[in-house]
């Protein structure tokens, strides 16, 4: 029986896991490297203040995107140092001391926008086009954080846009950008680049923090995954429904699916209106009782429909939809051509997150 019988189906997720997940990310660091875990989108749909607690002991820092999950870190307790990579508005520069968050600085306005007292790093764009001061002005923004002396830098940072890539020639571009911003700042303030899959296969960006988020959670985004890191998430239902069905009968809208031969299907309170997207459709086997069943015709709003052959398994028998060795995030996102990171926080927060 589900742990929470009154919910169709919940998330369920593995501390133990997420710890040896951190402590496996931590084993090619240097001494000297510090680390942030990257818990926004609620940590890739993980919830980040139970991640907080869970991995705080092996992290010095984390990081959200915006003010709101920030705020909801503090009120959940944690004390670590949080860093707010999302860009500071007049609505939220009061928030940065009043919870003690870490600014991004991403333009020169931003210089003049946060309140007396605020910390913050600097964002330069050395190729990910995203937020951050472009490398031209690196040697101007050394001299306005200089004069900033309302504000304190903690830091300088930079964000990879293809450190996951086999072919590695735009990571090598980064990298040479990221060697300029170092010479301008020589070992001023503490430097970090490093996602999950710089800290895994470019050691040499390391620098003085890493920045952990989808390697954390178990799935490896290197062109050669490592084994050792396991999805933390599994996503539980149960039966709710076991029908028979004739040969050539048809399931679900467009009739799409029709039985093989004579046998039964269990109806799973699961769908697109959880998170369970419509184009898996007929792609992801669940796990029933130790034996894999493949899930057959269109994913509804609510329901999906799995083709059971000759088994049978009464209402209430419970079901992993996600999370399994054939049907994690990862085996998910290679279904229908996009990455675990999608999956994981595309999982709606109505479906309770439980904690083992
Ligand atoms: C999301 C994010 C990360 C974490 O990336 P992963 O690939 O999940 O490790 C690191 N840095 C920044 C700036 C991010 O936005």
């Amino acid at each position: 029986m589900s742990i929470y019988p009154y919910h169709l189906s919940h998330i369920e997720i593995d501390r133990q896991v997420l710890s040896s997940n951190a402590r496996y990310l931590h084993r090619n660091l240097n001494s000297t490297t510090r680390s942030l875990a990257v818990i926004k989108a609620d940590a890739y749909g993980h919830g980040a203040v139970e991640v907080a607690r869970t991995v705080g002991d092996l992290y010095d820092m984390f990081a959200v995107d915006n003010i709101t999950e920030a705020v909801a870190l503090r009120k959940g307790g944690i004390t670590h140092p949080i860093l707010v990579f999302g860009v500071p508005v007049p609505q939220t520069v009061k928030a940065y001391p009043e919870y003690d968050l870490e600014a991004v600085v991403s333009s020169d306005d931003h210089f003049d926008l946060l309140e007396q007292g605020t910390s913050y790093h600097v964002e330069i764009d050395s190729g990910m086009g995203r937020l951050g001061i472009r490398p031209e002005e690196t040697d101007r923004i050394r001299r306005r954080i200089a004069a900033a002396g309302r504000i304190t830098c903690k830091g300088i940072m930079t964000h990879f846009a293809s450190a996951d890539e086999v072919d590695s020639a735009y990571m090598q571009l980064q990298k040479r950008v990221l060697e300029q911003i170092r010479d301008v700042f020589g070992g001023a303030y503490p430097l970090h680049a490093a996602n999950s899959a710089a800290s895994l296969d470019h050691p040499d960006t390391h620098l003085d923090m890493v920045r952990h988020g989808i390697a954390l959670y178990g799935y490896d985004p290197t062109p050669d995954p490592s084994d050792l890191l396991k999805p933390a998430m599994k996503w539980h239902s149960w039966v709710a429904q076991c029908k028979r069905i004739r040969k050539g009968d048809s399931l679900s809208y467009g009739a799409t699916w029709q039985a093989p031969e004579d046998g039964y299907y269990a109806v799973i309170p699961v769908g697109y209106a959880d998170g369970y997207r419509r184009n898996l459709s007929g792609l992801m086997p669940v796990r029933i009782d130790d034996a894999w069943y493949p899930q057959v015709g269109r994913v509804t709003m609510d329901y999906i429909m799995v083709w059971l052959g000759d088994d049978r398994f009464g209402a209430g028998t419970e079901v992993l939809v996600m999370g399994g060795s054939r049907n994690h995030a990862g085996v998910w996102a290679d279904a229908i051509g996009t990455i675990p990171y999608e999956i994981c926080c595309g999982i709606h927060t109505s479906v309770p997150r439980v904690y083992v």
